[in-house]
């Protein structure tokens, strides 16, 4: 089922955007990642799973994001994904610019992730990778239509 929707959100939601990682494979013109104010910190599954456990208290009928840097470059998303899930988020997103590392879209079931949100900056190539890179277009459209 194609949804159209690309993330939970609706004028009452409650949506966090969880940054697990700061890491990033591109260096787009715009980013507000960077290593002066935000560090270098890639957040072990402990850590994850405990702000997991505290954003799901008292109400876990939130909308979870996971952001990055790029998300996908973190080696235990599935599991942070899969954990979230348990918990009983309302939605669960990963933000992605496309590349999708660590072969993620196999090691995440359908049931888990709700919505993959792809970034682009341009409806055409020249404008996209004048921001985020040459190459960056390309990879968001051979990446979005597997999740589908
Ligand atoms: S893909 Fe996102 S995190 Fe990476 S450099 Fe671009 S804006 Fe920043």
């Amino acid at each position: 089922m194609i949804r159209t929707k690309t993330v939970a959100f609706s004028k009452n939601s409650s949506n966090i955007f969880f940054h697990i990682l700061t890491k990033c494979n591109l260096k787009c013109r715009h980013c507000y990642i960077n290593p002066g104010q935000h560090g270098k910190n890639t957040l072990p599954l402990s850590v994850i799973t405990a702000w997991l456990e505290a954003f799901a208290l008292n109400n876990n009928s939130k909308n979870l994001i996971f952001l990055g840097g790029e998300p996908t470059l973190h080696p235990d998303l599935p599991a942070a994904v899969e954990y979230a899930r348990n918990l009983g988020f309302g939605s669960i997103t990963i933000d992605t610019n496309g590349y999708l590392f660590h072969d993620i879209l196999s090691k995440v079931e359908p049931g888990e992730v709700d919505y993959f949100s792809f970034s682009l900056d341009g409806a055409t190539r020249a404008t996209n990778d004048r921001i985020r890179g040459a190459g960056s277009f390309d990879t968001c459209l051979e990446g979005y239509p597997q999740c589908h």
